[in-house]
């Protein structure tokens, strides 16, 4: 977590000699963790390390309750401290005592504790909460989307104000328990492990395992009606895929597609380094909408996804994230290029692997594909801003900004970038600039301009090479996560700047 300055609410001596002393530099948490694009994500002056949700959810009516309790270490003096949140908060206690609480903004939840924080002190938690999700909008949206019988957690950057109370911004990582009642009949899907499944007197509990750390965003829950299925990589990797039982003419191409979760880690570990995460899968639920998100460790796909056959490249896209995104996470959503370049290039990866075009075909494909005049050239993938963090040219020139750094560093050094940074930054984050200082330690060249052009310029590079002119290959990679991203991220029309 970014430290940041100590507004000192402490002044009169009265008040010091009634606090402790370790206290008394105490003053309010930021409100912000300091992210660029969304000023209010995220919180500062404390660091989370586990969440534990205990929640019911009762399909018919929506109605989400339970309890989340959250383990935290103050970075700071702490007399009052926010989390992100838009469900109805019945009760806080920090540390057993209750503790005052008021909610402001959009989705800031402020949690005063009966006694202040000292810097370096641990604290638990626990707000008791309940809502119908699917009825809470914030900015005009809501990322909790009801289905015919359940409903599900699934967005970027946004998610978790709709289920769980946080402290929303990559920066700020966890390890997850998610245990959730369900009528019996019904599952409740999340990431991780399952680690136990009871039922008694009419209900079901799901208890859900991630043991590495996880950014709040890649948290997933999902209830409805699931057909589970189980299997074993070769490496003993647990993988756990689940399919709404209301899948209909998309139900065979989902399975021939995600059921191949087990086969493309392996061939992706290949590229990236050992697999990150204790377990692996995916889900589809019976939603409407087009988007798949990497949801960590059991990524959510649309069903429409699937609507023309099955779709492999969307899985490839979807694990590659695993390494490029939820290991190693954006430090700020600014950096959205590490991620999102990354689990396109792997596309362009697996097409190569499967015959229908290499890396550098795509590469020159995409590139004439639009002209110089194209407003495609215009978005900055290495800064491209909020409202186009999500457009696709933050996916497909930010491919072609790999195959142009391939091209000047040798497969060589490229390749062992690929490994070094998802080591490197495990588990953790990562910048773009950071990113750019390893290319240039492993290549020993000068990078500098080559990210100005890619990244950071505002209008269509030079040809990146002289690589010959290639036919059309036989099926270029599918695009559509960056279309529908686009749709939804025209709903965001009022996030702060
Ligand atoms: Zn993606």
């Amino acid at each position: 977590m970014r430290k940041r300055a100590i507004v000192s609410a402490v002044s009169a001596a009265g008040l010091l000699l009634a606090i402790p002393a370790s206290a008394a530099d105490a003053g309010p948490g930021a409100p912000g963790i300091g992210d660029p694009y969304y000023p209010s994500y995220g919180n500062g002056g404390y660091d989370v390390s586990h969440y534990d949700l205990r929640l019911k959810y009762q399909p018919a009516t929506d109605e989400l309750e339970g309890t989340a309790t959250l383990l935290a270490t103050a970075t700071q003096g702490l007399t009052r401290f926010n989390l992100d949140f838009a469900l109805d908060v019945s009760e806080v206690r920090v540390n057993g005592r209750i503790a005052k609480f008021a909610t402001s903004g959009e989705q800031e939840l402020e949690i005063t504790p009966a006694t202040p924080l000292a810097k370096g002190q641990q604290a638990t938690v626990v707000v008791r909460y309940s809502g119908v999700p699917g009825k809470v909008k914030r900015y005009g949206f809501t990322s909790w989307q009801r289905t015919p019988d359940g409903g599900v957690a699934a967005n970027e950057p946004e998610s978790a104000w709709w289920w769980f109370p946080s402290n929303d911004h990559p920066l700020d990582k966890a390890t997850f328990d998610v245990s959730v009642l369900v009528p019996d009949g019904s599952a409740a899907i999340s990431n991780g492990v399952l680690v136990s499944q009871t039922s008694k007197i009419g209900w079901t509990r799901y208890n859900w395992r991630q043991n590495k750390p996880q950014a709040t965003y890649l948290a997933t829950l999902a209830v409805g009606k699931f057909d589970i299925t189980r299997n074993t990589t070769a490496n003993g990797l647990p993988v756990i895929n689940a399919y709404s039982k209301d899948l209909g003419d998309n139900d065979g191409a989902a399975r021939a597609s995600i059921e191949r979760t087990g086969e493309i880690i392996d061939w992706e570990s290949g590229f990236f380094g050992p697999y990150p995460f204790s377990a692996a899968g995916g889900y589809a639920p019976n939603v409407p909408t087009h988007y798949a998100v990497e949801t960590q460790g059991r990524v959510f796909y649309s069903p429409a996804q699937f609507a023309a056959g099955a779709n492999p490249s969307v899985v490839v896209h979807e694990l590659a994230h695993q390494w490029w995104g939820d290991s190693v996470s954006v430090a700020h959503w600014s950096d959205i290029w590490l991620n999102e370049g990354f689990a396109s290039y792997a596309q362009w990866l697996w097409s190569e692997h499967e015959g229908e075009g290499t890396a550098q075909e795509l590469a020159d494909w995409v590139y004439g594909q639009h002209p110089a005049d194209d407003p495609f050239w215009t978005v900055k993938p290495g800064d491209p801003g909020a409202e186009n963090q999500f457009d696709a040219a933050v996916y497909d020139r930010g491919a072609l900004a790999i195959q142009a750094l391939r091209n000047k560093i040798g497969d060589t050094a490229f390749f062992a970038l690929l490994k070094a940074w998802p080591a490197q930054h495990q588990y953790g984050n990562g910048s773009i600039t950071e990113f750019q200082k390893l290319a240039e330690k492993i290549s020993g060249k000068k990078l500098g301009p080559l990210f100005e052009t890619w990244l950071f310029t505002a209008s269509k590079p030079a040809a990146p090479s002289a690589a010959p002119k290639a036919a059309a290959p036989k099926a270029a990679a599918p695009t559509v996560e960056p279309k529908s991203w686009k749709q939804i991220a025209a709903t965001h029309t009022v996030h702060d700047r």
